[in-house]
């Protein structure tokens, strides 16, 4: 059997970039972070971000990523992508900065089953509304595998979507499972509505901006 050394030397990833900022979303917000972003994403919500992943990257073992996590010497590390679960090898890795003592979180599309992933991760997992123009994606049985130490975020494009995400709420009492966050599609939906919908509606969730955008207009590698 081959051992852990050889085993991790052997695992690759596909990688677009491997960069310390701070944590731009979820309840980990502002916390100095290591962020992996894994290549590739079957999904093309018409709102995202991270387009440049879908493609290219560069191949890298796991001894690899794990070292360039560490030269950064932080102690949180986020797996992000593009989709990070398209690639089967980012279930070794997750489990891999576990076990090296990171706390690791893990931003996913919330269309790929999210079960198989290490518990000592918190998942951060999309459902996506239907300005996405992904909603058809969706794998509702993650819900039920959340747990208080995931989360659930829905972005929002406009009043149709919010209206939609409050339904989803009450639907599958997602709430009652975990922390779920509620962001505004920059440029789309202004932010001060949300936030009035959100106390108006007394809705049981977290109303969060994205901090990256704020502070770098979402640059590439911040
Ligand atoms: S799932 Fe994420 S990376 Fe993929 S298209 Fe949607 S926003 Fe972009």
């Amino acid at each position: 059997m081959a051992s852990g050394t050889s085993t991790a030397a052997a695992v690759k990833l596909r990688i677009t970039e491997i960069f310390a900022s701070v944590q731009g979303e979820s309840t980990r917000v502002g916390l100095p972070t290591v962020f992996v972003r894994l290549t590739g994403c079957p999904l093309r919500c018409t709102w995202c971000d991270t387009a440049y992943a879908f493609t290219g990257g560069e191949s890298r073992t796991l001894d690899e990523v794990m070292a360039e996590v560490a030269r950064h010497g932080l102690e949180h590390v986020c797996v992000s992508g593009g989709e990070p679960l398209s690639q089967k090898a980012c279930l070794a890795l997750l489990s891999a900065l576990c076990d090296a003592g990171y706390s690791v979180s893990l931003e996913t599309s919330g269309a790929l089953d999210v079960g198989a992933v290490d518990p000592r991760v918190s998942r951060v997992v999309d459902l996506k509304a239907p300005g996405s123009g992904e909603v058809e994606r969706n794998l509702y049985a993650n819900i039920a595998l959340l747990t208080p130490h995931d989360e659930i975020k829905i972005v929002l494009a406009g009043e149709a979507d919010y209206e939609w995400a409050k339904r989803q709420i009450a639907q599958h009492r997602i709430a009652e499972r975990c922390t779920v966050l509620l962001s505004p599609v920059a440029g789309a939906l202004d932010p001060a509505r949300l936030a009035e919908w959100v106390v108006r509606d007394r809705l049981p969730v977290r109303f969060q901006l994205q901090l990256h955008k704020v502070l770098w207009n979402d640059a590439r590698g911040r």
